[in-house]
């Protein structure tokens, strides 16, 4: 009896899914995980395009004529990569970013918000990509056995410059943030706070629901800069007390536990082995696409190496989800131990499951999976709760 307990009440919550709603998870799952693999094949193609364009060898070539510098010689090709295949990937771009969340009812926006938005965060990418494309051939030429090693610094250091900038400059671009109004929700994230060591000065609200109907939060910045941010959607979909606490504790495990430091760690090492493979294969794949290129420094194989790059993240897909799965795990874990409330919890993940189909296969939860599917973490969260009958609902002491 005891040792069903926790099984019966998570069939209880997967249950409240129309059979309906399920079938539409599943569909969207699995539309998302094809568009993965679509989003590989285009890439194919471009880079086939512009390699056989011969466009960036002119580019290239009469910089080198007009005697540029190979840093600008470099930066030049490297933008004219950058546009030219966001061009040429524009309509699959639309399809797969904006009309396959619109046709699931993912988002709210029109084409042309979706699109201001796009031109919003694009600047930021291109910043970053050119920053990268200049340290990467600078390295290719200067420390040619051993680029891979530096590039793989370059990465990590570009990620956490990303992560330190992207709240603050591009995430008010995208939404209104507000301190979050005065109430008994508040208080409980202060609460909260103070009880997992999170820094509770800065609590925001955003308009979350402008993007999509998703149920999010999250916890950024680092030390004493930390800030808390809450999605509208948590309030519009009348989210109770207990909900909150389930899903702020979960964010505020990723911040105490430093995951943010714990990722950039492991990307290193494997940023690492993937500069090295694409050291390895590049000779193959310039063979493979028929590109004209002197070498791995030449700035008009950039294509290739990003054709590269692509192939391996997607072959890695199931270790880097292997990863980020147990980040998750532990965020979970600690939102049980601290806000006690495996129900508020539960009832959160319940309502994600919409965009992640809850009880998909081993195999494809291994592969596809960046968190654990909902059956997995609501069975945990409910055999927390069979475990611990006299902490519920109680916050720990700090
Ligand atoms: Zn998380």
């Amino acid at each position: 009896m005891i040792a069903t307990a926790p099984e019966a009440a998570t069939l209880a919550y997967l249950s409240q899914m129309s059979p309906q709603a399920l079938a539409k998870a599943i569909a969207y799952t699995h539309g998302k995980e094809w568009l993965l693999l679509g989003g590989w094949v285009v890439t194919m193609v471009t880079t086939w395009l512009i390699v056989r364009s011969g466009l960036l060898n002119r580019v290239n070539d009469s910089l080198q004529k007009g005697r540029a510098r190979p840093l600008l010689t470099s930066l030049l090709v490297g933008l004219c990569y950058f546009v030219v295949s966001s061009i040429l990937e524009m309509p699959w771009t639309i399809y797969s970013d904006w009309w396959f969340e619109m046709s699931f009812g993912m988002t709210s926006q029109t084409l042309g918000g979706w699109f201001v938005d796009g031109l919003k965060t694009g600047w930021f990418g291109l910043l970053m990509g050119s920053m990268f494309v200049l340290l990467l051939y600078g390295f290719l030429r200067r420390a040619r056995s051993v680029w891979w090693v530096w590039a793989s610094g370059l990465v990590v250091l570009l990620l956490a410059f990303g992560l330190v900038v992207a709240p603050v400059a591009i995430a008010p671009l995208l939404n209104t943030y507000k301190p979050a109004p005065a109430g008994a929700v508040r208080d409980e994230v202060v609460r909260l706070g103070r009880a997992t060591g999170t820094p509770t000065d800065k609590i925001f609200v955003f308009n979350g629901s402008k993007q999509s109907n998703r149920y999010t939060a999250n916890v950024s910045g680092l030390g004493g800069s930390a800030r808390v941010a809450m999605s509208d959607v948590m309030f519009q979909k009348g989210a109770d007390i207990a909900e909150v606490r389930g899903v702020v504790g979960h964010e505020m495990g990723h911040y105490v536990h430093q995951h943010i430091f714990v990722q950039l760690g492991i990307f290193s090492v494997l940023s690492m082995a993937l500069f090295f493979l694409v050291d390895r294969l590049f000779p193959t794949f310039v063979r493979l696409f028929g590109a004209r290129v002197t070498g791995i420094e030449d700035p008009a194989g950039l294509p290739i190496l990003f054709a590269i790059i692509g192939t391996l993240s997607l072959i890695a897909l199931p270790v880097t989800n292997t990863i980020s799965r147990e980040i998750e795990s532990d965020a979970d874990r600690f939102s049980l131990e601290h806000a006690h409330e495996p129900d508020g919890l539960a009832k959160a993940l319940v309502k994600t499951a919409d965009y992640r189909a809850p009880t998909p296969s081993e195999l494809e939860e291994f592969i596809f999976y960046d968190h654990p599917s909902v059956g997995r973490r609501v069975r945990r969260a409910m055999a927390w709760k069979a475990a611990h009958p006299d902490l519920l609902g109680k916050t720990s002491s700090p």
